[in-house]
């Protein structure tokens, strides 16, 4: 397995030539640690699959380096990488045994049949496949199938990283959950470097210790879970993340105050040079606000709906046009229209053209 540094890497289907606001993977920097379990992270089409490409091989990049244990790998083919890849579909030899199956990688490469054995068996009992062992592939379940597609991903112990390009869409949901533990689990016991691409951001959240958040082209953020959830670094962060997302709303901001639609709401930190003419809004999780009745001294807002999700209820509520979501505490009881929103300051963010501003203490 092996370190991964990206180098100033970008991508233009349409060539190096082409508009910088065009490419499909605008220029990024960064590096994924030896054994680490990333989740690329991002609504279609933001270039979570071209950055993939670019690791395995699969396309040259317009610009930009991509090392492995600070090897340039760049104008290495896919073979000459040395990485494991795990498709949305099953690629097995259905001709063969689910064991052959699994073998097939380490025989390829000429591995002693001792270690084959032992290395399919180990493979096999993570997964749940030893009693299929002997049985032919082409007789089993669409799910046992790309079961075994992600056990020839993961039977090699020497290569630099294993890829999954959403392996487990054709899952079905019940056992999606359970593979998606598995694989966390196997992630541990194996300490392989694996990078898992999704649009799903539980399937990211439960699989990753980082994930990689893209949008249109750009990595915006990289990061724990937990720091995704707790510190956005991008609106889109906020917005992607979490269910119901972050609350994003135009404000104005002085010192350590915001006001959004006239009203003042505090600050933990101070905000006093924010760049001349950026759009100024305010970002706060719908658990960090809590529906009080109305009060003269809170932000007033109409109540739309109410979301009962058993453990937490959600209020659905406008500020004039903006669209809001908070909390409705326990034993609170909705009467009326309007409610008043009780901020939490410290989970209270200020961005500027998207981008979050650190603030003084
Ligand atoms: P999805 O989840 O739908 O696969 P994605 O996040 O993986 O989306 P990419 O497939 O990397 O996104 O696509 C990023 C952008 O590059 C998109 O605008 C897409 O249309 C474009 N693109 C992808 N592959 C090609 C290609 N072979 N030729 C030209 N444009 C491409």
């Amino acid at each position: 397995m092996a370190r991964i540094d990206l180098v100033d890497l970008a991508h233009s289907y349409g060539g190096n030539d082409a508009a910088p606001e065009s490419f499909a993977l605008k220029p990024v920097t960064m590096t994924w640690r030896q054994g680490g379990a990333y989740a690329l992270l991002g609504p279609s089409g933001c270039g979570k699959t071209t950055l993939l490409n670019l690791i395995s091989g699969i396309v040259t990049p317009s610009r930009g380096k991509i090392l492995f244990d600070g090897a340039d790998i760049t104008p290495l083919s896919t073979q000459k990488r040395n990485i494991a890849q795990v498709f949305q579909f099953p690629v097995i030899y259905d001709t063969m045994t689910v064991g052959q199956n699994l073998a097939f990688p380490l025989k390829n490469r000429g591995v002693p049949k001792a270690e084959v054995d032992a290395r399919v068996r180990q493979i096999a009992d993570l997964l749940d496949l030893t009693p299929h062992l002997g049985r032919k592939a082409t007789r089993l379940t669409a799910d046992a199938k790309q079961k075994i597609s992600l056990g020839r991903g993961l039977v090699r112990s020497d290569v630099a990283a294993i890829l999954f390009d959403e392996p487990l869409t054709v899952i079905d949901p019940e056992l999606k959950w359970q593979l998606r533990s598995k694989l966390k689990a196997l992630h541990r016991e194996l300490d392989l470097t694996m990078i898992y691409v999704t649009h799903d951001q539980t399937e990211a959240l439960t699989f990753a210790d980082t994930v990689v958040v893209m949008h249109d082209g750009r990595v915006v953020q990289s990061g724990t879970p937990a720091e995704l959830f707790d510190r956005p670094e991008h609106t889109f962060v906020g917005y992607f993340i979490g269910s119901p997302g972050m609350n994003i709303v135009p404000a104005e901001v002085r010192g350590r105050e915001a006001r959004i639609s006239g009203h003042p709401i505090a600050l933990q930190r101070s905000y006093d040079a924010l760049p001349p003419g950026a759009k100024i809004e305010v970002g706060v999780r719908p658990e960090f606000v809590d529906v009080a009745a109305p009060a003269p001294g809170l932000l007033s807002a109409n109540i739309e709906r109410i979301d009962d999700l058993g453990r937490v209820r959600f209020a659905r509520v406008r500020i004039g046009d903006t669209k809001f979501a908070a909390r409705v505490p326990s034993g609170f009881s909705v009467s009326g229209d309007t409610a008043g929103l009780v901020f939490d300051p410290s989970h209270v963010h200020v961005y500027a053209d998207s981008r979050l501003v650190e603030g003084t203490a």
